[in-house]
Formats: C-alpha cells, structure tokens, sequence
C-alpha cells in the first residue's frame, strides 16, 4: 500500500471531517478466465480502516485491470487505441464508421470493452502502416464529414511521408522471411542497405546501365564472392528467369530509397536506367567486398544486357536450375 495523497475532506467511509490518503496497492483478480494482477487506487479511511472507491475511482481501476489483462493477452491498451485515432486526427466514432463496427465500438474500447483479437489485429494494421489507412479512408470517404476527411487524410499522408522506404523494405524482408536453405541465399541475410550501395557502385562504374544488366551484375558481384570468400555478399535469392538471374523482388528493391534511375524506351520496350550518384558513400560495403564488384566490372562492365544474358545461360548453377527456380550459389553443396 502505497499512499499518493492525503485531502482533508469529508469522509466517504466515517462521514466525519479528516485527513482522507488516497492510496494505490497490486490486486490480483480473474478476468475472462485469465488471472491478472494491476495496481488500482482507493481512498483510506484511518478512524475506520475502510477502502472506498468513488465512481470515478472505479473507472479507472476498472480500465487498469483490463489494461493489464490486454498486456497478458498481447492486445493494445486502451491509450494505444487513443494513440492510434491521435495520429490520424479521427474521433471515436468516425474510425468506428470507417471500420464498419458500428459507431460506440471504439468508444467502449477506449473505456470498458476489451476489444477482440480480431478487431485488435486491424487496428495494429492502421496503426503499422499509413498507407493501410489511407485505403481505408478512402473507401469510407462517404461515411464521414468533408472537414474529417481533408484533416485525417493530410495527418496520413504527411505520416506516409516521413516514413521514407520503410514500409516498401518491410514488404520485401516479407518476401525474403521465408526459411531458405544457405545455398540459396550464399549464406547470407538480406542486408538491403548493401544492396542499395552495390546497385550505386555498379551504377558509377558500369554506365550505362540498365535493369536487365543491373540484375546480372548484382548476381555476378554475390556469386564472385561466394566463390572467393565462401558467402555472398547481400544475401539476395536470385530466380532464373529467360533472361538470366533476377533478384526476388526486383522491382521494389530498385525502387528503394537511395537509388536514382529514370524510365527509357528501348526498342519499344520500356526499361528503367540507373544514374550514377557521385555523392553517394558506400558506407555498407566492405573492402573485400568492393574487390569482387570491382571484378565483375572488369568483366562484365562494358557488356550490354542481351551479351550479359548470354553468359548468364553458360553457367551451371543456372542451367541445372528450373525455370523460375531458386539460382543455388553452388552445385554439390546441397
Ligand atoms: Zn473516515
């Protein structure tokens, strides 16, 4: 028992005029078949050793053991709820509309309700991504006022913004979580800000340099190097494709911050050049590292994409490989 504070008022417990502690102790209670133990607040009666709590009181005892049941149970808090509607300027019951649970839901849930997991899972969604909540603003645009609309969508957008390539490199790492053996990966984790130095390395050296070349060369720099130092270097998984490797998720990963490339029309077809940045700093990459795209440079530098592509289908690794299949860095290794 811990004493916060000390009034003097009229007694709710005596009735009589004295000194009331309001004081805050651990309970310890079952709620919905779970036990949980918070800290929850009463005023103190000393001439009668009574505990009382006014309605107020009660609330907020009320709300912190469901607090601490939703801590247990891996749900947000109610203040987090709050949080989440705080940062994209919306009320209670004009997320509740956007998320089609019926007006109070997000009210009950700020103060008595403990949400379920599948509300909570949508809720955490919004709450990751803007971009989530930009869509679901704009589906249910008609369902709220104008005002709310323009208010919540510049919080978003502004949120969206500062957020740079965050969101693109967790929809990559998604496609890369999955258990892959080492042979695959040349015993490396995905380290995107290699790559990012990599594609601007090979971008100042190997000009010009277009998309097909450039996922050649990204292959050839991994391969390089897993031959020489028996892992590669930014832990891409490469697919055979008709053309020859291509990393997995290659068209978000030279979209990625920190890479400069326009689009171009070649013979009809519509390609993506990269432009040399000569400010970039190559801080992610190693010497040893630098040494092998160097070598793949003198090799491969001056080579356009259909001569790469052809010495790309005289590898074994890649003629042994399905089409669309996983490329492995070597062939007895599995
Ligand atoms: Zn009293």
């Amino acid at each position: 028992m811990n004493v916060l504070e000390r009034i003097k008022k009229q007694c709710g417990a005596c009735l009589q005029e004295h000194e009331v502690q309001t004081i805050s102790l651990e309970e310890t209670t079952t709620f919905k078949h779970v036990e949980v133990s918070f800290s929850s607040v009463y005023e103190y009666c000393e001439n009668t050793d009574i505990l009382s709590e006014d309605e107020a009181l009660l609330r907020t005892n009320d709300l912190s053991m469901k607090n601490a049941y939703r801590t247990k149970m891996g749900l947000l808090k109610a203040d987090e709820i709050t949080g989440i509607r705080g940062k994209y300027s919306i009320s209670q019951k004009e997320l509740s509309e956007l998320l089609g649970w019926g007006q109070a839901t997000i009210g009950r849930y700020e103060s008595h309700q403990v949400q379920d997991k599948a509300h909570d899972k949508l809720l955490r969604i919004i709450d990751e991504d803007p971009q989530k909540y930009l869509e679901l603003l704009e589906a249910g645009r008609n369902l709220i006022s104008k005002r709310t609309y323009d208010k919540s969508f510049s919080a978003a957008t502004k949120l969206f913004a500062n957020s740079g390539d965050q969101y693109l490199r967790s929809s990559i790492e998604s496609e890369y979580a999955a258990i892959v053996d080492g042979i695959y990966s040349g015993y490396r984790e995905l380290n995107l800000n290699k790559v990012v130095d990599m594609i601007n390395y090979y971008a100042i050296k190997a000009q010009p340099l277009y998309s097909v070349k450039l996922a050649k060369m990204l292959w050839y720099g991994d391969k390089y190097h897993f031959d020489n130092q028996g892992h590669a270097i930014s832990g891409l998984l490469y697919h055979a494709m008709p053309k020859g490797a291509v990393p997995r998720s290659y068209w978000k990963i030279i979209n990625l911050e920190g890479i400069k490339s326009e689009e171009v029309v070649i013979c009809d077809n519509l390609s993506v050049r990269f432009i040399p940045k000569k400010d970039h700093s190559f801080k992610n990459l190693t010497e040893d590292e630098i040494t092998s795209l160097n070598h793949v440079i003198e090799n491969y530098g001056v080579y356009n994409s259909s001569n790469i592509s052809e010495v790309m289908h005289c590898e074994d690794v890649y003629k042994i490989t399905q089409p669309n299949g996983l490329i492995p860095f070597a062939i007895n290794s599995k």
